[in-house]
Formats: C-alpha cells, sequence, structure tokens
C-alpha cells in the first residue's frame, strides 16, 4: 500500500508526518531543498537524507528532494521512499509502506444517514459516498482520520455543520468537502479570498446611534476563535497538547495590561458556586452535557483539564481556554456602545497574538480561509458581535421563529437569552449577532451587526 506525505510549518521549523493513503499515484516534487525528513508519531526518522516535505493535504502536496538519481531509501518501520526522475526533469516520490494496515473499507464502513440528518456533511457524503471513499483511509497529519472529523455530525443528526477539525492542516487534507461544507455555510467559494480588517475607527456609529442603543440593548460582546498553530484542536488533541496550550496562554495572558490585566482561572480550580455564577452572569461556557456538541466531537475528554477562563477585574475581557477552540478572545460590556466592545476586542486579540509570537507560537491562518477555527462554521474571522436587544413588543407580535428568519434575512442571527439553542430572555431579550465569519472583515461584520440592528430598534419602536 501507498502512503500519502504531509507536512506543517510550526514555530520551531519544519517537520513531516505520514499521511496513510490508498492512492499510489506518484507525488510530483515541485521545487528543492535540502533538509531533514523528521519523525512524527508514526514517522520514521532520516536526518540528512535530503527530503523535506512542503506544503500540505491530498492533492496540493509537494515533496521537495535534492536528489539527483533513482533512489530508493528505506526508512525504519517498514517505510522506503523512492526518488526517480521523471522525462521531465523534475522529481516525483513515490512513498510506501510494506507490512499490515487497518484499512477502512468505504462500503462496510459508511455512516448510517438518516432522514433526520440535517447536516452539510451528511448531505455531501449521502449525495456523494466516493468522497467518504476518497478520504476513508486519509489521516492528517498529526494522525487523525477522516471518521474522527465526521462523529460528530453522525451522531447529532440536528447539528448544520457535521465536520470538525482536529488540526488545522484537517481543511486542506479534507479540502473538497471542507470546501462543500463552507460553501454550504457561509456562501463562500473555494476560489474567493478572505480580507482581515480590525481597525475600529472604521466602524461607523455615531454617538445619536450609542443613545439609541442604550436604550434598548442590555449589554454588547464580541468574541472571535483562535487557535495555536502547530497544535492540535480541541477535538483530537491530547492531554498534553492541551495543557500545552493552557500553559501558553497563562504565560501570554499575564502579560496584559492595563484594561486587559487579569487573572486565569483554570476550571478543576474553581468551586461549583463561582464557576455557577459565572456560567449564569454570561462569561462562561457550559459544562458540556454527553449529548452537547463538545462531547459528540471529542473536545469533552478530559474535562475540566486544561481549561479554564483569563478575565480582568471588570470582566469586560475574558478569554476561555481550551473549549471548542484553543482561545475565545471575549469583550462585552453593558449597554449599546459597539465601537468600544469592538476597540477593546481588537486591541485585546492583537495583544494575545504578539505575546505568544514572544513564545514562538501564532495564530493558524491561512490566506484562504482566515483564522482556523475546530468548526468550519467559525473560519475567517472567528468573530461574533452580538447585542443582547430587547424586543418585547416584536417577539410577542411575531413569535420566535418569525423573528429568527428577520434577523437571517438582514444577514444576522437571533439567539435567546442563554447563548445558542436558549429561549428568548425574561423581557423578549433575543442575542442578535452577524450570522457570516468568512468573506468579510472583521469591521464589516460588526458594522453589518450595528445596521441590522438600528432597524429592529426600528420596528420595535414602531410595533
Ligand atoms: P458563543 O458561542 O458565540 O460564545 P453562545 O451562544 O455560546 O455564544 O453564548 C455564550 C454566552 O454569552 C451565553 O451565556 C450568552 O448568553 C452570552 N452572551 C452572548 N451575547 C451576549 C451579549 N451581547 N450580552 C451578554 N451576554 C451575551
Ligand atoms: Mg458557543
Amino acid at each position: 500500500m501507498s502512503i500519502l506525505l504531509a507536512s506543517r510549518r510550526v514555530a520551531q521549523g519544519v517537520y513531516a508526518k505520514v499521511i496513510e493513503g490508498s492512492t499510489s499515484e506518484p507525488i510530483r516534487c515541485l521545487s528543492s531543498v535540502p533538509g531533514t525528513f523528521n519523525e512524527g508519531n508514526n514517522l520514521a526518522y532520516a536526518v540528512g537524507l535530503g527530503v523535506v516535505l512542503g506544503a500540505i493535504g491530498l492533492g496540493s502536496m509537494a515533496v521537495l528532494a535534492d536528489k539527483k538519481d533513482a533512489t530508493v531509501v528505506s526508512l525504519p518501520g517498514g517505510i522506503s521512499v523512492e526518488l526517480s526522475p521523471p522525462p521531465s526533469g523534475s522529481f516525483e516520490v513515490k512513498i510506501t509502506k510494506t507490512g499490515d494496515e487497518r484499512v477502512v473499507d468505504a462500503v462496510g464502513n459508511f455512516p448510517l444517514i438518516t432522514e433526520k440528518h440535517r447536516s452539510l456533511t451528511a448531505k455531501a457524503l449521502k449525495a456523494d459516498p466516493a468522497l467518504y471513499a476518497k478520504y476513508a483511509n486519509v489521516k492528517t497529519p498529526m494522525g487523525f482520520t477522516f471518521d474522527q472529523a465526521i462523529q460528530a455530525g453522525i451522531d447529532a443528526p440536528h447539528l448544520g455543520v457535521g465536520i470538525v477539525a482536529a488540526e488545522p492542516a484537517a481543511y486542506q487534507v479534507y479540502k473538497e468537502i471542507m470546501d462543500k461544507v463552507i460553501e454550504g455555510w457561509h456562501g463562500y467559494k473555494a476560489t474567493d479570498t478572505h480580507q482581515s480588517d480590525m481597525d475600529f475607527e472604521r466602524l461607523k456609529m455615531t454617538p445619536a446611534q450609542v443613545t439609541k442603543f442604550n436604550k434598548h440593548i442590555v449589554s454588547t460582546r464580541i468574541r472571535a476563535g483562535r487557535s495555536i498553530d502547530g497544535l492540535a484542536l480541541p477535538p483530537g488533541t491530547d492531554r498534553k497538547q492541551r495543557r500545552t496550550v493552557e500553559s501558553l496562554l497563562k504565560n501570554a495572558l499575564s502579560k496584559m495590561s492595563g484594561d486587559l490585566e487579569g487573572i486565569y482561572y483554570p476550571l478543576g480550580g474553581m468551586t461549583k458556586e463561582q464557576e455557577d455564577k459565572l456560567q449564569a452572569d454570561g462569561f462562561l461556557f457550559q459544562k458540556p452535557t454527553p449529548n452537547n456538541v463538545l462531547a459528540n466531537c471529542g473536545a469533552a475528554r478530559d474535562w475540566p483539564d486544561a481549561r479554564g477562563i483569563f478575565h480582568n477585574k471588570d470582566k469586560t475581557f475574558l478569554v476561555w481556554v481550551n473549549e471548542e477552540d484553543h482561545i475565545r478572545c471575549i469583550s462585552m460590556q453593558d449597554g449599546g456602545n459597539v465601537k468600544d466592545v469592538f476597540k477593546r476586542w481588537a486591541m485585546a486579540i492583537n495583544s494575545i497574538e504578539v505575546s505568544l509570537a514572544s513564545a514562538g507560537y501564532s495564530y493558524a491562518h491561512d490566506d484562504h480561509l482566515g483564522y482556523i477555527t475546530t468548526c468550519p462554521s467559525n473560519c475567517g474571522t472567528g468573530l461574533r458581535a452580538s447585542v443582547m436587544l430587547k424586543l418585547p413588543k416584536l417577539y410577542k407580535k411575531m413569535g420566535v421563529h418569525a423573528l429568527e428568519e428577520l434577523a437571517d434575512s438582514m444577514g444576522l442571527q437571533a439567539r435567546g437569552g442563554r447563548g445558542e439553542h436558549s429561549p428568548p430572555g425574561p423581557n423578549g431579550e433575543f442575542d442578535i449577532s452577524n450570522k457570516g465569519r468568512i468573506g468579510a472583515s472583521e469591521v464589516e461584520l460588526v458594522q453589518r451587526m450595528i445596521d441590522g440592528v438600528e432597524k429592529l430598534i426600528d420596528l420595535e419602536e414602531a410595533a
């Protein structure tokens, strides 16, 4: 059986790992760079071989070699690397492994997808089982399987996305289905490009609007997900890497200054009362229940180990550590001054980045996908800007469903008073936020929320 190789760049250098694959197609050499061939979890080691694997993912894989002649190099673990010059003069590389390997039977192992399965992933697999066959035997560079990626959407049929990334490279390795899901969810095509803009000065909000917003809005919150490049994401990570994420963030956050200064509270170090209070006040994530999406995708293992929350004295800047994403950076405050909240959020997310960079780490990012998150629904900006908006009259007049649809038609999402899938708050409060996350900049998404919320306020006043 042949093996596909992929590599990725991490802060410490370049390394490569084997993806067990089913193709026997040779992989073309795209460039020539001397280097080392390092060991991953399941990869043989051959320093000085002069082979470095570049780029990532099936189909886009580049294997870099500086060998001039055809040669077969045997590596421990029954892996051999064959380098042969094709007629064109560039190199082709064929990597094979002998010995027993578990091969997934793509027909016998096809997941049970019923009428109840509504996720984009389940629908794509049902419509084209060849997609499952294409990936059933393909692992990400860190060794995560396609079945792991899609498990949550199989076990929780109500989910809308149905696939997660256990490491950032999953977006490249499972590109065809990830692209379909991202296009289905965001309307963002594989050929589209993403722009980032976090300059709060470009946000338009007049003092008159702030006054109007303050009248109807209980509080404003902006959050974004981020991943630390080179470390497995929550659905796939192990205890050690999860603890590494926690200690990197604990250290990075200890360097915040001014308004952003605060303390990290590990979940395991809190009393139940402290945890309940933070949750009830809308500051802390919920503990996953067995049926929760985090539990289904594997991200709730070892709970509460290496999870926690950092916040400043006023709880206007908060960071969730190792929940659905490595990082959820949150800025929130009472009232409707979205610009102030955005300004603090942008400063905070940039400060964390700078602090992580001083330790040799960076946010996982890709020119096409923007910031890479566990769930494809958050890629791009990872940003959700929400206001807790009092809409008692509209709620009474329209009901939840019609209100949700109205928000949707404005590029917004209406959630309940306690987060996703919760009912409206006691005074007809809805959490109204931008729906999209990618293909528009942070400034554009927050502006969309401001403009839409103003319209909703006008409708409420007229109701
Ligand atoms: P996310 O996934 O974006 O973090 P959730 O829907 O899971 O959001 O909500 C997380 C928590 O944040 C919930 O307790 C929710 O009520 C709270 N929350 C969201 N938006 C606001 C807001 N504008 N003001 C106050 N609390 C908010
Ligand atoms: Mg959430």
